[in-house]
């Protein structure tokens, strides 16, 4: 029998304003120097303030996806996502000539109406569940982070994590007729700028691509690794971290897609029963 091999999603949302638009040229040269497509979630008001950064990224063979009209929260009835998300796909589309088939609300908000707002919308993914790889709900989980041995003993401390702490499966499932594609946590924000976080400096880059490393290692062979790793928080150092993460999944064989090879793959071969 043919061992299945692990399957890695590079991804991160465009949003916010960039001081130089050319700061995330670096990430997407690493990419390429790679040769390693992502999965990109944009506002439609980043893809229309930053046509240079999109064409860099389409340039790249890298999927454009939704972020959203605006970076708000996606809530309220399902009729008013789906006039945001409308108005997204339009206004994306008008800019770049991009249809966006994928979706993920900013900071992941979102409420049961959504999958209906996304259905009507067209929209046939989402990826806004997170599944955590470590537990970091105990205070103060940023001190795990730095603990000595970590993450020699991350393995151990998953298995309790995931014993404890429900999660979604580490593979794209069918909700209410859209696929999600869950996050692999901890993603950049957890490791470098969150409250109680490990606050790790862009000096630490090693560190921060060895903890998404052992998260790697522990999802499971059939399973989808998808990293949030933000394209302009990757910046200087940094950029170290990422580097660091696609040399150890190559290591290992694991094979790069988008997020929407990994939902039409599933589509094709699980039929929705929900
Ligand atoms: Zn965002």
């Amino acid at each position: 029998m043919k061992k299945s091999r692990q399957q890695v999603v590079i991804t991160g949302d465009l949003d916010g304003d960039l001081p130089q638009p050319n700061q995330l040229s670096p990430y997407f040269a690493l990419m390429r120097r790679y040769g390693v497509r992502g999965t990109f979630p944009a506002t439609a008001d980043f893809v229309e303030s930053y046509p240079e950064v999109i064409e860099e990224l389409l340039k790249g063979g890298h999927e454009l996806a939704g972020h959203g009209d605006r970076h708000e929260r996606f809530d309220g009835s399902w009729r008013g996502q789906k006039a945001r998300l409308d108005d997204m796909r339009a206004r994306i589309k008008q800019a770049c000539g991009v249809t966006v088939v994928g979706f993920r609300p900013p900071w992941l908000a979102h409420n049961p109406a959504t999958y209906q707002a996304m259905k009507e919308a067209g929209i046939e993914y989402s990826s806004m569940l997170l599944r955590k790889a470590f537990i970091h709900r105990l205070p103060p989980f940023g001190s795990i982070y730095r603990a000595p041995g970590f993450p020699g003993w991350a393995g151990l401390w998953g298995r309790i994590s995931r014993r404890f702490y429900p999660q979604p499966p580490a593979l794209p499932h069918w909700v209410d007729g859209i696929v999600e594609v869950p996050i692999t946590g901890p993603d950049d924000h957890k490791l470098l700028d969150a409250s109680g976080g490990p606050g790790f400096g862009a000096e630490e880059w090693e560190k921060v691509g060895a903890v998404w490393a052992a998260a790697l290692d522990q999802t499971p062979g059939s399973g989808v690794f998808v990293l949030q790793a933000h394209p302009a928080r990757m910046v200087g150092g940094f950029l170290g971290a990422l580097d660091f993460f696609i040399g150890h999944a190559r290591k290992t064989g694991a094979e790069f897609q988008s997020l929407h090879d990994i939902a039409a793959a599933f589509r094709a071969r699980v039929r929705n029963h929900g």
